[in-house]
């Protein structure tokens, strides 16, 4: 391999010694590619610029939240003149007032909204207002969704026909454990048994509408509209976690991509433009049960901090522009296109499932819609593809689980140069 990452090996070998495992995110460390992970020393618009002068065209967009990619002008210019007036009042402050109008009076799918500071915090608050609002205890969740780290929901489908699963994570108790039931994504005969039998105990059902944290597992419109229907007639609330696809596949998010009704819908990513900020949001009367309103405590020291509030401002005052989605959509798609197009008619082994600005490379010939049909050794191919394209100067996050993401700084050129670039690493590889 000819890329130089001395001063990025170096930098590790430092941050092993303070860090577990060098991170302080585990998926960082690049254990699932090849090399020692980058150190990035700067960004700019579609660009990535590391400690040893490299420089990668950027489709991970730290993982989403960067849809305008990296210092938007306009972003930067708003996030420095609220630095400028101090970086925290731990009271309320006007610019969370401005974010709030701004998202509630385009989304006609939540009334009321609590920002906090990270997708996990609004996932976890978000149960806890259900268990709260229902005053039943336990969740659904489906196996290939993932909504942050917390406890309850680290858990995966046990072995044959259980029902309650068994957790990805050490330190998280049995007891926790058997309040959540992991069931498989597109199997509505399973969701419809499950809800016969706990509907009195299930206080809701968590899906990630658009599944986008292990490969891209793209749902039916009409499962995802049956769920709806049965949460309702079974009395249990319905969260869909938006932190990757509010913001993302519309303004509107999922709920107004499919034009589907949930009872809580979570954010995060990109409603903070780069900066630590999640939500939770759904209709005045349930979000009433949130403290002060109601008995649910949910609190945060930085939440709704102006720095955060300003960088989701002035990032989503930019998306909820005129065709600033459609415009995305399209160029996504062309690129998308381009792949298919200058992949060799001899690869048969390959399927690139998008939505809104997201892509995701597979290295399979169906389309997968649940995380078992995704086979673990093609992942040899990803790590082949990753190391390649590295090379060329391209990024894409460091696992084949991970999809892509479009900013608004990818200009055409750039998409119809990595498109090359991209096919020509499947064909090598393939
Ligand atoms: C990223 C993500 C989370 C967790 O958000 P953090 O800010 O990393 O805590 C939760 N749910 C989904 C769907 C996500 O993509």
């Amino acid at each position: 391999m000819n890329l130089n990452r001395h001063k990025s090996k170096e930098l590790f070998e430092e941050a092993k010694k303070m860090f577990p495992g060098g991170v302080h995110s585990p998926v960082r460390a690049f254990k699932s590619v090849y090399g020692p992970p980058l150190f990035i020393d700067s960004a700019n618009a579609s660009y990535l610029f590391d400690v040893d002068g490299n420089k990668y065209i950027d489709f991970c967009n730290s993982w989403g939240p960067l849809i305008l990619g990296h210092k938007n002008p306009e972003v930067i210019e708003l996030v420095q003149k609220t630095v400028a007036k101090g970086l925290s009042f731990g009271t309320p402050n006007p610019i969370s007032n401005e974010l709030g109008k701004l998202i509630l009076q385009n989304n006609k799918y939540i009334e009321k909204i609590r920002f906090v500071s990270s997708g996990t915090e609004a996932v976890m608050s978000a149960i806890r207002l259900a268990r709260g609002y229902s005053g039943k205890n336990k969740i659904v969740k489906f196996e290939g969704c993932y909504h942050g780290h917390v406890d309850s929901l680290m858990v995966k489908a046990g072995s044959g026909l259980a029902t309650f699963g068994t957790s990805t994570s050490a330190g998280i108790p049995e007891s926790f454990i058997k309040e959540t039931i992991v069931l498989p994504l597109a199997d509505l005969k399973q969701l419809e048994n499950t809800l016969q039998t706990y509907k009195n105990e299930i206080a809701a059902i968590i899906i990630e509408p658009v599944p986008a944290n292990n490969g891209l597992l793209l749902q039916d419109h009409n499962y995802l509209k049956k769920m709806r229907e049965l949460c309702t007639q079974n009395n249990v609330l319905l969260i869909w976690d938006e932190v990757i696809s509010g913001f993302r596949v519309g303004f509107e998010g999922a709920a107004g991509f499919y034009d589907i009704q949930p009872d809580i819908i979570t954010y995060g990513k990109i409603i903070g433009g780069g900066m630590p900020v999640g939500a939770y949001a759904a209709n005045s009367h349930i979000m009433s049960h949130v403290a002060p309103e109601g008995n649910v405590y949910q609190a945060g020291t930085l939440s709704a901090n102006p720095i955060s509030m300003a960088a989701g401002l002035a990032t989503l005052q930019i998306c909820s522009r005129k065709n600033f989605y459609r415009d995305m959509e399209n160029k996504t798609k062309r690129f998308v296109r381009r792949i298919r197009e200058l992949v060799s008619k001899n690869v048969t082994d390959i399927s690139i499932q998008t939505i809104g600005s997201i892509f995701w490379i597979a290295f399979s010939d169906t389309r997968i819609m649940r995380s078992d049909q995704i086979d673990p050794k093609s992942m040899e191919k990803y790590k082949e593809l990753h190391a390649f394209l590295l090379e060329k100067g391209i990024y894409l996050g460091p696992s084949g689980y991970e999809v892509g993401f479009i900013s608004d700084a990818h200009t055409d050129e750039i998409l119809e140069q990595s498109a090359h670039t991209i096919a020509l690493g499947i064909n090598k590889i393939s």
